[in-house]
Formats: C-alpha cells, structure tokens, sequence
C-alpha cells in the first residue's frame, strides 16, 4: 500500500496527522488518492447527514471595503470596481424573498464597509429575526472588535464567516497589506468562539506562494479548532488585482482537501462553494461528491450580483433567486443527494444514535 493510502487510512481512523503528515498527503495528491479520500469522506458524511444538503441564501450587503487584500476584487485600491451598498429594508426583503424559497438561514455578507455600524447591524438582524424567528442569521462582515461582535451576536446574529486564508503566518502576510495581520484574524476567530457564535473558518487553495506546508498548516489548524463551518475554495484571478495574472487553484485539489477536511473533523457544515462552481462547471457537485455538504445560493437583488466580483467569471450573476434553487436544486438530485428546508445545525452525532 502506497504511504499516502495509508496515511489516509490513519487519518480517517484517528482524525489527526502531524503536520509533516498532512504535508505528505498534500504533495501526494493523485486521482487514485483524492478518490479513495473521497469515498471515505462520503461515507462519514452520510453518517451524519444522510442524503441531505442545507442551504443557505447569501446577501451579498455592500462591496465597499476598506481593506486591501491583494486577491480581491472589491479590495479599496480597486478603481474599475463599481461600488454599492444595500439599505437595511432591501437586505431584509433578499431574506422575505429566501423565506418563501425555504431559506432558512441568510448569510449576510460584504466588504468591511462602515456604513454598517453595529447600531444599522443591530437593526437589520433583528428586523430578520423577529420575521422569521425559526432562522438562523449567519454574519460575514470580516474583522470587527469584540464588543462589535457581542452586539450582534446580542441582536440574534447565531453564527460569523471569517475565513482564516491561510494558517501559516509568513504566508498570509504575502496575501495582505502590512496593515492586516494574522494575529488580529485569529484574535477575531477566537473572540466570535467565546461569544458563542458558531463559527466557520477556511481557505483559499492555490492562492499565490502557496505551499504543500501552508496547506498542511491549514489542516492542522483546522483539527485543532473545529469549526462548525470550513468554507473553501480555489483561488481565481481578478484581472483589476495585483494577482491577476496569477493561476487559479484547481478543482480536483479543492475536492481533496474538502474529503481531508470531512475526515478530520466529521461533523464539520462544509459548502460546495460558488468559487468552485465557477473553476468547473460540474465543482459543486463534485465537491459535495467529496464531501461537502451545503451550498450557498445567491439571494442578492439581480441588479448587484455582477458588482460583488471577488474574481473573474463568477457563475450564477443572472438568474432571479429562484432559479438559481430550481437549478441547484436539479443538479444536487443527480447528484444523489437532496436540497433541504432546515436551518441546517452542526450535528454532532450520527443521525443513526451512534456517536
Ligand atoms: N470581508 C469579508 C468577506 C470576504 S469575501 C471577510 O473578510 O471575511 C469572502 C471570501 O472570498 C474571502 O474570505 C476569500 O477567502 C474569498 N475570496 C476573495 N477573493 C478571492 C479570489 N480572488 N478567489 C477566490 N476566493 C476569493
């Protein structure tokens, strides 16, 4: 048996490696091992979440940002991004809109944009939480202080999107400007933890200077915190961005580390990202092959979608909210698995009672 088999045989028996392990399992990527990674991860998917795929509509609020992140098409240094912001009243109708879809958790999210002060915040999530008390609310505002965070987490917020990028600290500071360090974003992942909020962390795979130790570092983050949610996708250039000649990550990477990831920590909500849809025309399905099991439809008003250009080609800008649940919703069942109407909780333990 070859070492990377059966290094992924021990992961998926003791869900922990030593990072030069996990490092092996990153250079040794081949299809034989992403698909034999991929049918264990499928099967310990299955234990937890059956055939289901939650789902949850995506807000895309404001595309105004203050940071400057070198990957990132809204980043401030951006000129040929044409700004906007949605008002409190056209977020809430995106979530009336949702509700009526079976939406039943909204993922608000945007640049740092300080229109959207905790007081506009406050507002906006409990105008949606009193609508519609049996939803959750899912914030993914980038980095704010904790008494920020607690106010909203006070005002019904329930779980905060804060992707790491990347957990080796010499490699994020590749990726952003010397005003944003990796400190501050583990500090916030740590403060939305304390808070109570569910939280999700992730990764972009490919980004630039990215290596197999970087990406082994991810995983060993990963294991060590557990995360309720781990969102990640391949990089992809935006032409306006200092990367924008750069290559993009690759689908079949992704879905590996998407069954690395599940293997890890079982329990973990990991979507099938719209980044990955955009790199393959079939990445989301292959990704919840692999593991993945929620996807993230755009309920964003049509007029906006094209705006929130994080990188090039972005799928999905056209279409009303409901197609894009027809369309996904078609895709998942040939897929063998089925769109749900759930708020789509962590589940901790196997739905057969087994723990
Ligand atoms: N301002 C918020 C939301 C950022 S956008 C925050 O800081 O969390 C959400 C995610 O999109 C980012 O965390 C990043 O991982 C991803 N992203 C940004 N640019 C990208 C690119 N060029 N290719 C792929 N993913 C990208």
């Amino acid at each position: 048996m070859s070492d990377v088999i059966s290094l992924i045989d021990r992961l998926s028996r003791d869900r922990s490696l030593t990072v030069e392990e996990y490092e092996i399992l990153i250079s040794g990527f081949d299809p034989g091992a992403a698909s034999y990674a991929a049918s264990l991860a499928s099967s310990v998917r299955s234990d937890y979440y059956g055939d289901e795929v939650f789902m949850r509509g995506l807000v895309e609020i404001s595309n105004y940002c203050r940071n400057d992140c070198l990957y990132c098409g809204i980043r401030r240094s951006n000129r040929e991004c044409v700004r906007y912001r949605l008002t409190p009243s056209e977020i809430v109708s995106c979530a009336s809109t949702g509700y009526g879809l079976g939406f039943r958790t909204f993922v608000l999210q945007g640049g740092e944009d300080p229109y959207y002060t905790d007081d506009v915040m406050c507002h906006i999530i409990s105008s949606i939480k009193s609508m519609y008390p049996d939803c959750a609310v899912t914030l993914s505002l980038g980095e704010r202080s904790h008494e920020s965070y607690s106010a909203l987490f006070s005002a019904g917020a329930d779980r905060y999107l804060l992707r790491h990028e990347t957990a080796s600290a010499s490699h994020y500071a590749k990726l952003h400007p010397s005003a944003m360090n990796f400190e501050n974003r583990m500090r916030c992942l740590q403060d939305l933890r304390d808070i109570g909020y569910q939280v999700g962390c992730g990764f972009m795979v490919g980004s630039p200077y990215q290596t197999p130790y970087d990406l082994a570092m991810d995983l060993k983050f990963i294991e060590t915190f557990r995360p309720d949610m781990c969102g990640i996708g391949p990089f992809i250039p935006h032409k306006d961005t200092p990367f924008g000649s750069e290559p993009s990550g690759s689908c079949g990477l992704t879905c590996y580390l998407l069954s690395l990831i599940r293997m890890i920590y079982p329990p973990v909500l990991l979507p099938a990202t719209t980044a990955l849809g955009t790199i393959d025309p079939m990445g989301r399905e292959k990704g919840l092959k692999a593991g993945a099991n929620v996807v993230m439809p755009n309920l964003s008003p049509v007029g906006v979608r094209d705006k929130y250009t994080l990188y090039d080609n972005k799928i999905c800008t056209g279409e009303e909210a409901a197609e894009c649940v027809a369309c996904l919703s078609s895709r998942i069942k040939n897929t063998g698995y089925r769109l749900v109407t759930d708020r789509g909780d962590i589940r901790k333990e196997k739905i057969n009672g087994k723990v």
